[in-house]
């Protein structure tokens, strides 16, 4: 048992003992430091990842804690690597998972697999987190010339002019920028003074006839003039078809009418006493159209 407390026995001699500890024959880290001898310290660890047992083919999930035998077992640099060595608590079989220093992991290495989890960027189109071995030339020197001298030709061919292209057209944009402001401001202004003598002129229209402010005027150009034409055009025949109808039925009904009106006396008489007797007819018929409150139009 290890010495908790500051009780010193009276056969302890601070010059041969040292501590407590040493006088009980102890370590300070008590039973986990028993294989300390080999290099072995006993540690809790925590399983990071899904793991299937190698003896007993069990499943072994994440967060499951053992007490592992810690070794230091190489180093990466100056970073040492470690080892942790479990018991399987399904069965007698050992496992043995590794620190990875380069790609800051664990690894299973003996007696067990990994359940494959991670998500590989290399697979799915990305690149590695991970590149430590990126700088790393090739061992064949001929290669190694082969790959400069692609690079060199690379740079001359491609590179080289496209940037002289892209200077160019930096130039051409940003040698003289007064003038080129000066230009924009013009465009600019002039456009201004356009919009606001229309703008002026649609005022006045929409003023002269009471129209509401709001209402988008039509910009006046030869497209909307023809368009107007057409409609009016087309308008004006619509018109005329329909007084010339008009006119003919006003006519048919008109004639027999005035004959039955005006008494067979007139008949047989010439185009004239006809005609008047047509105007007459037309007359009397209107007057006693209006009487009945109907207009003219109307009634057609
Ligand atoms: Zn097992």
């Amino acid at each position: 048992m290890q010495g908790f407390n500051k009780y010193y026995p009276p056969d302890y001699d601070g010059e041969k003992h040292k501590s407590l500890n040493a006088y009980r024959g102890k370590h300070a880290l008590g039973d986990r430091a028993r294989k300390l001898d080999k290099g072995i310290l006993i540690t809790r660890f925590e399983l990071p990842f899904n793991i299937w047992c190698g003896t007993c083919n069990n499943h072994i999930g994440m967060g499951v804690r053992y007490n592992a035998e810690k070794k230091k077992v190489g180093s990466y640099y100056s970073t040492p690597i470690y080892s942790f060595r479990c018991k399987c608590h399904l069965c007698d079989g050992w496992f043995e998972i590794q620190t990875d220093p380069k790609n800051t992991r664990y690894v299973v290495v003996a007696g067990g697999r990994q359940k494959d989890e991670e998500w590989n960027p290399e697979e799915n189109g990305g690149f590695a987190i991970h590149d430590t071995e990126g700088n790393a030339g090739p061992a064949d020197p001929l290669v190694a010339l082969e790959k400069s001298t692609a690079a060199q030709n690379h740079a001359t061919q491609v590179q080289i002019p496209r940037l002289e292209s892209l200077q160019e057209v930096s130039d051409h944009y940003n040698s003289d920028p007064y003038v080129l402001s000066s230009l924009v401001r013009k465009r600019f202004r002039a456009e201004k003074n356009m919009d606001a003598a229309k703008r002026e002129v649609d005022d006045q229209l929409k003023g002269r006839y009471g129209l509401p402010e709001t209402l988008q005027l039509v910009r006046e150009d030869d497209e909307a003039k023809k368009e107007a034409r057409e409609q009016w055009e087309k308008g004006r025949r619509d018109f005329e078809a329909q007084t010339s109808i008009k006119r003919a039925r006003l006519y048919r009904s008109a004639t027999p009418a005035s004959l039955s009106i005006m008494g067979s006396s007139f008949q047989g008489h010439n185009a004239l006493s006809s005609l008047k007797a047509r105007i007459l007819g037309n007359t009397r018929r209107s007057s006693s159209l209006r009487s009945k409150g109907k207009l003219l139009d109307g009634s057609n």
